[in-house]
């Protein structure tokens, strides 16, 4: 498959996603000009200078744009739409736009309103990798290495950016799969949305009760392992629960309906019960562990 590089890449968003992508493709070999990163603020910005993940910076997401052929969009969902207005008028005729969000539903429908007629070389996508950690600092070119990225494209998107969308992503290592955004978002809240909900929900309760440092001082590595994840960006996190609210509601009432079945079990005091939920959930947790291994 012959890989075409890019020419001028703008980036908008320069964190762990933005900035972990575009390190890849450079490691790649496949960007030939220069990388523009547009942020809020310049200190985030001088990071990814210093880092060498982009050549210029600018906090102006019109002038950012200016003569790109590729357009990443990798800040917070909330500002996907707002960030996608401003380019409109501004992109270059041929640029092809995407982005990273993690629920596409939602930043489809905002796109398609932002971007009109434009919407045609949008390609929502979603890279099944990352981390609690955020910022350009945090950015790594080995992040997508074996990793799946959905890409959920529209009726309207034009075949040929969805395919140099696959191949940049397929050039950092990553494994592509194309789905309907509505597919995506359900598999999401269960496996993603859901369990950074019931890791929140877990420190944050725990956290409130009065002898909390007695709790936390006695909590071991599997403390830390259920909670990894609680230490993920606050912002980033209401804007997915606010994007994909519905699947998402779908997953927790699922959720809470057996959590309330276990409390009845542990009430009856019923073993045979118990053990047999537990054993499911092992013998379904290592058939997952040796899927991920293959
Ligand atoms: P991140 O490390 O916090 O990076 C986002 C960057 O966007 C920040 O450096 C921020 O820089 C910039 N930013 C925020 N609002 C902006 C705006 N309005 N205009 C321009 N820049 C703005 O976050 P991330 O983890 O890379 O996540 C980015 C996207 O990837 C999110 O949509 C998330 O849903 C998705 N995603 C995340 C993960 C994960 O595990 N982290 C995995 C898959 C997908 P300034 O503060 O300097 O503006």
């Amino acid at each position: 498959m012959s890989m075409p590089a890019v020419r001028t890449l703008a980036l908008i968003g320069v964190g762990l996603i933005g900035g972990s992508w575009v390190l890849g493709l450079r490691e790649a070999g496949l960007v030939r000009g220069e990388v523009v990163g547009c942020g809020r603020s310049m200190s985030n910005l001088k990071t990814a200078l210093e880092r060498g993940i982009i050549d210029s910076a600018t906090t102006d997401p019109r002038v950012a744009v200016q003569g790109a052929d590729l357009v990443v969009v990798a800040v917070p969902l909330g500002a996907v739409g707002p960030v996608l207005g401003t380019i409109r008028d501004h992109l270059a005729g041929d640029a092809v736009i995407t982005d990273v969000g993690s629920a596409k539903g939602r930043v489809m429908a905002d796109a398609a309103e932002a971007l009109t007629h434009r919407y045609s070389r949008f390609v929502p996508g979603h890279p099944i990798a990352g981390n609690e950690k955020s910022g350009a600092g945090a950015a790594f070119p080995e992040l997508f290495r074996q990793r799946r990225v959905i890409l959920t494209p529209a009726e309207e998107t034009d075949a040929d950016a969805l395919e140099r969308v696959t191949q940049l992503w397929t050039a950092v290592g990553a494994s592509v799969t194309h789905m309907t955004a509505a597919h995506h978002d359900d598999v999401l809240a269960a496996t993603s949305h859901l369990p950074h909900m019931l890791a929140y929900s877990l420190v944050d309760t725990l956290s409130r009760w009065s002898d909390r440092d007695e709790v936390f001082a006695y909590a071991a590595g599997g403390f830390r392992d259920f909670t990894r994840i609680a230490s993920s960006d606050p912002g980033m996190w209401r804007d997915i629960c606010i994007a994909n609210r519905e699947a998402l509601l779908v997953a927790l009432e699922r959720y809470m309906s057996d959590l309330a079945a276990l409390h009845e079990t542990i009430q009856a005091g019923d073993g045979a019960r118990l053990e047999a939920v537990f054993r499911h959930a092992r013998d379904a947790r290592n058939r997952f562990l040796t899927m991920l291994e293959s």
